[in-house]
Parts: C-alpha cells; sequence; structure tokens
C-alpha cells in the first residue's frame, strides 16, 4: 500500500486521521491518476469490508448460540423500550 501513504503530517488533523485509521492510508486525490488510484483502493476496502461483514454475521451468530447469557440492564440505550444486553457477549433482547 505504499503509494497510499500520506506525503504529508503538516497538521494535528492529519497526525490525528493518520493515528485512528492505524495502517490504513490514503490522501486526498489531486490528480486524475491519484483519484484513479484512490477509486482503486476504495474498491479494495469495499471488497474486504463485505467478507468482514460476512465473517461479522457468522461469528456473531456463532458466538451468541454458545453463550450462557449474562443479562445486564442496558443503560446506554436511550430508546423508551428497555433493552438488556449480555456482559458475555454483543446479544441484545
Ligand atoms: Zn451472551
Amino acid at each position: 500500500m505504499g503509494m497510499f501513504e500520506l506525503d504529508t503530517l503538516n497538521s494535528d488533523q492529519m497526525y490525528s486521521d493518520q493515528r485512528e485509521r492505524g495502517h490504513l492510508q490514503y490522501k486526498i486525490p489531486k490528480t486524475n491518476e491519484e483519484f484513479k488510484q484512490f477509486r482503486q483502493y476504495y474498491l479494495l476496502l469495499r471488497w474486504e469490508l463485505d467478507k468482514m461483514e460476512k465473517i461479522l454475521h457468522e461469528k456473531r451468530v456463532e458466538f451468541e448460540k454458545a453463550c450462557g447469557h449474562d443479562w445486564v440492564k442496558d443503560w446506554d440505550n436511550r430508546d423508551e423500550r428497555s433493552r438488556w444486553k449480555c456482559t458475555k457477549c454483543t446479544k441484545f433482547r
């Protein structure tokens, strides 16, 4: 991914963006060529994201089924309906 590395780090914002994205690095395209590379990189990430989403769903179901749930009130939820969440997995009810 070398060609997508940030070439400038002259602002706090850029530094913070880079840090939060970890190894995912890109710069705003300034030329047509850079834009084409940017688009290729986007499509690659998009494809990876689709794969991750599939794994996420499969693993969530798998872990939730195997879990001996421990329910606690979900205080973060601002919804009027009361919700509970499991402390051990990602399941809500
Ligand atoms: Zn659980």
